[in-house]
């Protein structure tokens, strides 16, 4: 099953290819606006994520 995930960010749809595996805790980038996103559920195909602040 192909699983899709939104960014919250830029609304874009992040391509998942280059994760093969795709499971919580897996930190994610957006491919368009390079914020990065911890999985924090999977629900069905649906990806659910979380923005991960690197501010410092
Ligand atoms: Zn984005």
């Amino acid at each position: 099953m192909k699983k899709t995930c939104i960014c919250p960010e830029c609304k874009n749809q992040i391509d998942l290819s280059r994760y093969p595996d795709i499971k919580e805790g897996l930190v994610i980038e957006c491919n368009f606006c390079g914020i990065t996103l911890e999985v924090t559920d999977i629900v069905g195909e649906n990806i659910v994520t979380e923005i991960v602040d690197e501010g410092k």
